[in-house]
């Protein structure tokens, strides 16, 4: 087991600087996910913390070791692929026990901790079969295995789960989660799907364009995003964002699930300040339960997540009514959020003007 930290490390490829001096503490035993669009950099760092690619600045610590001039097999981790390749003609034992007996691993120690790891991945009833022999679910586990049995410092999972089907990737979702409190190492986790880093990880770490935008724990993002790019990126459907009505120039943001929505005849009750936007539901999508609205207002089109018994139509016009504590306001050039106090919010409304 062990902390990782990066400080300062940038990748340059052919003048093309894609990781731009990022800087990450990962807490010894925790899960950590690297989340962001495609092409932002997950794999490039992953690759640089497990050995496959250098750094072209910074430095990359592991335990107690600067490892920037280890080789792979000299830096104590293991990496999981999107394409593991297992070996078609061995079987799962042979195939969990490859690196081991690289290693020089004597044989008894090998089948020891081989049927260990089966054991823990429940793979011992297919030790015997071929890989061909294997659902895709059971394939991935003897990647997994593969990597545990030489008990590394640290996993590396490069988007490990995105080949399998949707069922089967939820299952496995919950099996990483287990296996990495049972095992209690570092695990470092790259994802490009929020909803995969929102239920897997204990710290996020939000990268977009060879940046890192913020590091949280999965609700602090949610309930208190930085920046506008995290306000969006996290969040499904993601945040709405508007022009400020305080004549600032910057942009407000309310999440779809946190407004309420009224046919337009119903005066709001109660005495608190609502952001108001009077519109017309231009769609909508029935997901179970609820519904997404969406609501075109003079402000831009919005969505709503609401009751789907809530007796609203499509084409009728509708205001959309959202509490001051659920505005988030963002600095119209930086992006960066303005955290305001629940006291200028509500005067913001009132027109009082921050
Ligand atoms: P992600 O995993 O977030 O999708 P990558 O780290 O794979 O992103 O890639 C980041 C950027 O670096 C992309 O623009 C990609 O095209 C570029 N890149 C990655 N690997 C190489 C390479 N070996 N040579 C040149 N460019 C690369
Ligand atoms: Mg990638």
């Amino acid at each position: 087991m062990a902390e990782v930290v990066l400080h300062q490390i940038s990748k340059t490829f052919h003048n093309q600087n894609v990781v731009k001096g990022i800087s990450l503490f990962v807490p010894d035993g925790s899960f950590t996910v690297l989340v962001g669009p495609s092409g932002c950099g997950k794999s490039t760092t992953l690759r640089m913390i497990a050995g496959l690619e250098s750094a072209t600045e910074g430095e990359i610590r592991i335990g107690d070791t600067v490892v920037n001039q280890l080789p792979p097999g000299k830096r104590d981790v293991a990496m999981v692929f999107q394409n593991y390749a297992l070996y078609p003609t061995m079987n799962v034992f042979d195939n969990i026990a490859y690196g081991l007996r690289n290693r020089g691993t004597p044989k008894k120690e090998c089948k020891v901790l081989v049927e260990e790891i089966a054991e823990i991945v429940g793979l011992t009833p297919y030790l015997k079969r071929k890989p061909s022999q294997l659902s895709g679910g059971q394939r991935q586990r003897v990647a997994l295995a593969r990597a545990m049995v030489k008990k590394p410092k640290v996993f590396l999972m490069d988007e490990p789960l995105s080949n399998l089907d949707a069922k089967l990737r939820n299952q496995m979702r919950v099996e990483l989660t287990s296996l990495h409190k049972q095992l209690g190492s570092t695990f470092i986790y790259v994802t490009h799907d929020q909803v995969e880093a929102m239920t897997m990880g204990d710290q996020i770490v939000v990268m977009n364009e060879g940046n890192i935008m913020q590091v949280a724990a999965p609700m602090d993002l949610y309930q208190e995003p930085e920046n506008l790019f995290v306000a969006q990126f996290i969040g499904s459907p993601a945040m709405n964002i508007i022009p400020a009505e305080n004549g600032s120039g910057n942009l407000w943001g309310f999440r779809p699930e946190k407004a309420v929505i009224l046919p337009d005849a119903v005066s709001q009750v109660g005495g608190q300040e609502m952001l108001t936007l009077r519109g017309r539901v231009v769609s909508r999508e029935i997901l179970g339960a609820e519904s997404l609205y969406y609501v075109q207002t003079e402000k831009g089109r919005v969505v709503v997540k609401v009751d789907t018994d809530n007796g609203v139509d499509i084409d009728s016009n509708v205001q959309v009514c959202v509490s001051p504590s659920y505005l988030y306001e963002f600095d119209q050039h930086s992006g960066k959020r303005i955290v305001r106090s629940a006291t200028e919010r509500n005067q913001m409304l009132a027109g009082g003007g921050v």
